[in-house]
């Protein structure tokens, strides 16, 4: 192996990003963190964590600050579709250290991370954005380029800076185009093959609504759907997915006004609760965008540089379990590396990236069908109807619904798989 300036260089500062350097640090591995935004920043998230995201980050320390600072707990699921709302219990996490979850505004959850990151010794470069990587396992070099409030610094606009690092990891999410990485190749799963849908996704925060503390509920909108939450110092979060010829007709009917202003206006007409929630409410922020939503296992990645979070798949947000998946990805790649030879080889770097894309579909593949189940619910006004109809008479479901969808999962991955080369 070549000399280099870091063990791993890790692409992106979310949960992913942040939680897989702040691990590889834990086992003495020397990390650099590059993220091209500088926080805090919004990001388009419903924030909701569930007991195995609030387990998964007791472990990396920072469980107890996440409670303190996030929402109440939340212990009731529902579901407004148009003019009926179905409210019903959360299903509790059983033997685990969270009953519930809670919700914690991303400008928050992703600051103390990446914080919790530098304390522990990550050395985070931001911000900065990752341009291209090359070389191979072992010793790749990495350009960036420093970004002044996300947008390039002109006087910088022709220096490059470079970084060696033995080994890559890529997180920089899904919602846009990632560095150049070269010899990208399949991770030879078929399953539940990327879609590439026409969802736009949304977010802001409110003061002044009315929505209980504690509940969480499913908007189901036609041609979209969405959820709201009331997150910590009280506010309100409203995030949601919409097709884009929905919002287009929506859009030709306002005849002006912003494409937040739209939203609103849709989210308000569509559905009763989000109206009488927001009556009395203020908008905090603009509506952040981002999309279209590519959901699915994404399965290209170059050889040698594992996937980690949205980078690696994405389920539809509709079963909030984004976060849960990036935190879980993270933890499984630093579980591979636990027992890692002192020369990090090609081969067994290759190894790991193939076992751990392995485990992440055995590990997310159920959830990311439900997810598409939900959403296809939800988004269809006949089926939320008839599925409102089913959960007026028996709330049970709407329970059962959410246990499905991981609410009440435990944090604990217990890994027998171990990298064939090592
Ligand atoms: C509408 C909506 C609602 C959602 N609601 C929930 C919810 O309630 N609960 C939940 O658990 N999940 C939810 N999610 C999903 C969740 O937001 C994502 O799954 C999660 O953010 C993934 O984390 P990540 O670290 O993989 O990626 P991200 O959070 O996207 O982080 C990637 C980071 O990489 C940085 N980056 C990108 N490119 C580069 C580059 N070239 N160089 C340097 N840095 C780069 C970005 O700036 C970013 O900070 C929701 C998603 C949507 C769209």
């Amino acid at each position: 192996m070549k000399r280099s300036d870091t063990d791993a260089l890790v692409i992106g500062g979310g949960p992913a990003g942040a939680s897989v350097a702040i691990r590889l640090t834990g086992l003495g591995w020397r990390v650099t963190l590059l993220e091209q935004t500088s926080f805090p920043r919004q990001k388009v998230c419903g924030e909701c964590l569930g007991p195995a995201s609030l387990e998964l980050l007791d472990e990396l320390g920072l469980g107890s600050k996440v409670s303190e600072l996030a929402g109440p707990a939340i212990r009731q699921v529902a579901w407004m579709a148009s003019e009926r709302t179905i409210v019903a219990e959360m299903p509790a996490c059983l033997g685990g250290r969270h009953a519930y979850g809670c919700a914690i505004g991303r400008d928050c959850l992703d600051m103390l991370l990446l914080e919790h990151a530098r304390s522990q010794g990550v050395d985070v470069v931001q911000p900065a954005k990752v341009l291209r990587v090359s070389g191979v396992p072992g010793d790749f070099d990495c350009v960036y380029e420093w970004r002044c409030n996300g947008v390039i610094d002109e006087r910088e606009r022709r220096t490059e800076h470079h970084r060696k690092a033995a080994f890559v990891i890529d997180a920089h999410g899904s919602w846009e185009r990632g560095p150049e990485c070269h010899a990208t190749e399949r991770d030879g799963g078929e399953d539940l093959q990327l879609q590439s849908s026409d969802l736009l996704a949304f977010k802001t925060t409110f003061d002044g609504a009315t929505l209980a503390a504690g509940v969480l509920p499913v908007l189901c909108l036609p041609g979209g759907y969405g959820g709201m939450v009331v997150s910590d110092r009280g506010r309100t979060t409203i995030a949601c997915c919409i097709r884009r010829a929905t919002l287009r007709q929506w859009r030709a009917h306002a005849r002006g006004g912003s494409a937040g202003d739209v939203v609103e206006a849709y989210l308000r007409s569509s559905c009763d609760g989000v109206a009488a929630a927001l009556r009395t409410a203020h908008r905090q922020d603009s509506w952040h965008a981002v999309g279209p939503l590519r959901t699915g296992f994404h399965p290209r990645s170059a050889s040698g540089i594992p996937r980690i979070g949205n980078a690696a798949a994405e389920a539809h947000p509709l079963i909030g379990e984004g976060i849960c998946m990036a935190l879980q990805s993270a933890a499984i790649l630093a579980k591979l590396f636990a027992h890692r030879p002192k020369d990090l080889r090609a081969a067994y770097i290759v190894d790991v990236q193939r076992t751990h894309a392995a485990i992440c579909r055995k590990e997310f593949s159920a959830r990311m069908r439900l997810a598409q189940l939900y959403a296809r619910v939800a988004m269809q006004p006949s089926l939320a109807a008839a599925a409102a109809i089913l959960m007026g008479s028996w709330p049970r479901a709407l329970t059962a619904g959410a246990q499905l969808a991981g609410k009440a999962r435990r944090g604990e991955l217990e890994l027998s798989w171990r990298p064939a080369v090592a």
